[in-house]
């Protein structure tokens, strides 16, 4: 598990808007590999902060949030972000294509919807159809009245 999954939806897009904003103030890499650096908090505190990358929990940040906490900050995420831009570009993308193809998704049971009513509609007699059509007719109606109210 990464720095991204072991924070929380919260975390992470403030973390991004820290990223875009330039909040990490000063960066290094450390000798085992991970990342240390001062970033600026909402006000004027800075906060240091180090990540360990392969062990999320094990990154630390001076923040109140954070402190004491084995959590993932959106300063360790700013860091994380400024040192690994790819990451986040990688990890975006994906976030799209996730998105768009739950749309398609969602396009696709909707059409498929639509076929099956078609077909149905298709076998019912004249008569069937005529009450369906009025009682859809009736309940549209009132869901228009219904909606005068919000
Ligand atoms: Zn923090």
């Amino acid at each position: 598990m990464g720095l991204i999954e072991a924070s929380s939806n919260k975390s992470f897009w403030r973390g991004v808007d820290y990223y875009e904003h330039n909040k990490v103030l000063s960066w290094g890499k450390s000798e085992d590999g991970n990342y240390y650096g001062c970033v600026q908090g909402s006000y004027r505190e800075k906060y240091k902060v180090s990540i360990d990358v392969e062990h999320p929990r094990k990154s630390k940040c001076t923040c109140p949030f954070a402190t004491d906490r084995q959590v993932v900050c959106k300063h360790m995420l700013a860091l994380y972000f400024t040192a690994k831009p790819k990451v986040l570009e990688d990890y975006l993308e994906m976030l799209d294509r996730l998105e768009r193809e739950q749309e398609e998704e969602e396009e696709r049971l909707s059409i498929q919807h639509e076929q099956e009513l078609m077909k149905k509609a298709k076998q019912m007699s004249k008569t069937d159809l005529i009450e369906e059509l009025v009682l859809a007719w009736l309940r549209i109606e009132e869901m228009e009245k219904n909606s005068y109210y919000y």
